[in-house]
């Protein structure tokens, strides 16, 4: 076996979203990275969607800023359409979102991965885990090259004995055009981890010529979005416009016609794919009572001739493709460059990881992103940030950064992630979370400010950006604290219909009045905010969160007291070895279930599907007499 002399501390095992925040934060951090992928001209690539962001993954990507990660000024750099997504709906659930130059994005990652002194990357193919007492202590590739190394994280994505699905053709791939990874699984298997196998689409790439564009309908940005990252000091991105079709009564029948043709009804793919992200057959399927359904196209980079058709994932055979698309207005003469696919490819489930990503079983050993079962660029990066932040802190023998399900959506990832069953690819949405009334994206620095401290996760000024945010937002509360009289306002509040103030009363309670919005306040009330948060790119959010405390008040207070109820349980530890089995009075399958997942807390073992209340209360009791 041959043997690299190098001791790197940490191996990052691909430089996809997970790998490379994985890679980046450890190196920060001061520890020496060898990120291993099998084609060193992807890292940073994003699979598919030409988007960053979106319902609930922009509070993800929020929470990374502020954790240290890369994904958030990266998108502010590369964005070419920037947009606060659910505006109709409660603040809690605002999420940016923004359109991206694939090509930018995947250049400013990897060349911040290929310039960092403590990083160097390698290629080839991981087929093996070095194991030494139950600890991690190399990786072996392909060739036989052995590289020692302190720990592992392992950010595989779709790669693992990955099978691509157009129609009844199969290419054993890790993504259209790229090897997949054969061997790892059979390892891993072999040190005692169980896989699954999961499946995910994309749809085809367009050529923009063969586009009718006049029968299409524009949809842009906002006028003046917010920026993904704290870091961003100037923003002032392009408003490149996306386009909108429908697809139509001819297209539908020819899908039906051939449902049988696309490998995810005849049977032929074993995984499972996810339903919050619906292929064109599915959607034909399960939605038949819907006639039409909207398509985006949407550049995938800055004068791309490829464009990206959103909402026409699809593995049916290449005509069948053509042949639907061909009946949808603007898309009668539609070439491809490549046409939809679905792959099918190995997963680990994420019951065998601690909340630190750490294995259970192999110390050093971390998973994060696809691996892990997850679907989505947030997700994944995510993961591979928290991945990156504990290798470093398992190889200094420190504590691990773990989240909370009310601090972050990061912690209700995870939570889910190692508590509940994967019965598909996993994606957030806000409904995952109970709290999501404290999860605001606009509160993304104050929650997490505090953590990213403690864990050194930011420099000096990094920091200072973070702290100027929050205090924009205590200067418009404090501006909010003044009075109002009544003939400042009560022409705006006869034009919305609401009572009259009869005497002055501070703006807040106003506010709290449910169809005043913080626009319909005077203006004098602001005027003495100072001129560097006038000119910041977080000067509107920063009255967007001003206005939620003050309308959610009684709310955020509700769900904190719940918070504080449950912590008493939440953390209460179960010990290491603890033998479940023995539990006579819980459930058969809590006993199956909890010896499966091994939850490191109470709370945990709450959320481990299949235990009801009445096995947590044996649980609680057998634990107080220990
Ligand atoms: C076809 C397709 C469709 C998708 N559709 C969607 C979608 O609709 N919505 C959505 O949100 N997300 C979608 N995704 C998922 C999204 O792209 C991924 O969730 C995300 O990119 C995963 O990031 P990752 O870092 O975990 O893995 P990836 O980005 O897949 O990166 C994996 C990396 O690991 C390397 N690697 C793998 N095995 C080895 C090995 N043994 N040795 C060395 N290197 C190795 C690879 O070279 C690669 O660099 C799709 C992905 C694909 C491929």
């Amino acid at each position: 076996m041959k043997q690299l002399i190098n001791l790197f501390d940490i191996i990052v095992v691909g430089g996809g979203h997970a790998g490379a925040e994985a890679a980046l934060i450890a190196a920060k951090r001061g520890k020496t990275i060898a990120l291993v992928t099998l084609d060193t001209t992807t890292v940073g690539r994003m699979s598919c969607n030409p988007a960053i962001g979106g319902l609930a993954k922009g509070q993800i990507v929020r929470e990374l800023d502020v954790l240290g990660g890369v994904m958030g000024h990266t998108a502010d750099r590369a964005g070419t359409q920037f947009k606060l997504l659910n505006r109709s709906k409660g603040k809690s659930v605002w999420s940016p979102r923004a359109q991206v130059d694939k090509r930018h994005y995947e250049k400013i990652v990897s060349g911040n991965v290929f310039s960092h002194e403590n990083i160097t990357v390698l290629s080839g193919e991981v087929v093996d885990v070095v194991v030494i007492k139950n600890a991690v202590s190399g990786a072996v590739l392909r060739d036989g090259t052995k590289i020692p190394c302190k720990a592992i994280v392992l950010t595989c994505g779709t790669f693992l004995n990955g099978l691509i699905h157009i129609g009844q053709k199969k290419i054993r791939a890790g993504r259209m055009g790229e090897s997949g990874a054969e061997g790892i699984t059979e390892s891993l298997v072999s040190h005692g981890f169980f896989s699954g196998r999961l499946k995910t689409g994309t749809p085809p790439r367009l050529d923009k010529n063969s586009v009718d564009w006049s029968k299409t309908t524009i949809t842009l940005g906002d006028q003046n979005p917010t920026p993904f990252s704290y870091q961003t000091i100037t923003f002032a991105p392009p408003n490149v416009p996306c386009f909108t079709v429908k697809t139509g009564i001819r297209c539908k029948d020819i899908i039906s016609k051939n449902l049988l043709q696309s490998p995810m009804y005849s049977g032929d793919v074993g995984g499972v794919g996810p339903r919050y992200c619906p292929s064109i057959e599915d959607k034909v399927h399960r939605f038949s009572h819907h006639d039409s359904h909207t398509l985006f196209l949407e550049p995938e980079w800055a004068d791309s001739d490829q464009i990206y058709l959103n909402g026409f994932s699809t593995s049916l055979p290449e005509h069948i493709q053509l042949m639907a698309l061909r009946t949808v207005g603007g898309l009668e003469n539609v070439r491809f460059f490549r046409p939809g696919y679905a792959i099918e490819y190995d997963f680990f489930s994420p019951a065998q990881l601690k909340s630190s990503l750490e294995t259970k079983d192999i110390a050093g050993l971390f998973f994060a992103g696809q691996i892990n079962g997850t679907s989505g660029y947030e997700e994944a990066a995510a993961q591979g940030l928290i991945a990156g932040i504990n290798a470093s802190q398992y190889i200094d023998n420190s504590e691990p950064l773990t989240l909370s399900r009310d601090e972050a959506y990061i912690g209700v990832m995870i939570d889910d992630l190692i508590t509940k069953d994967t019965l598909e690819p996993y994606r957030m949405f806000t409904s995952r979370a109970e709290y999501r009334i404290l999860l605001r994206f606009s509160n993304a620095h104050s929650r997490l400010l505090k953590k990213s401290k403690k864990f050194s996760l930011l420099n000096g000024s990094q920091f200072d950006r973070i702290q100027t945010a929050i205090d924009g937002v205590s200067a418009v509360l404090g501006a909010l604290d003044k009075s109002i009289s009544p003939n400042q306002i009560n022409t705006r509040l006869k034009s919305l219909g609401e009572t009259l103030l009869k005497h002055a009363a501070p703006a807040k309670t106003v506010l709290r009045r449910p169809s005043v919005s913080i626009d319909h306040l005077p203006n004098f009330l602001f005027s003495d905010l100072n001129k560097h948060h006038k000119s910041s790119p977080l000067y509107g959010e920063s009255f967007i969160e001003a206005e939620a405390r003050v309308k959610y008040v009684g709310y955020i207070k509700r769900q904190r007291n719940q918070v504080i109820k449950m912590q008493g349980q939440e953390n209460r530890p179960i010990p290491r070895n603890f033998n479940f089995k023995n539990i006579n009075s819980l459930s058969n399958e809590a006993r199956e279930k909890l010896s499966l997942v091994r939850p490191q807390t109470l709370g945990q073992a709450m959320r481990v599907s299949g235990v009801t209340p009445a096995d947590i209360s044996v649980l609680a009791v057998v634990l107080s007499a220990i």
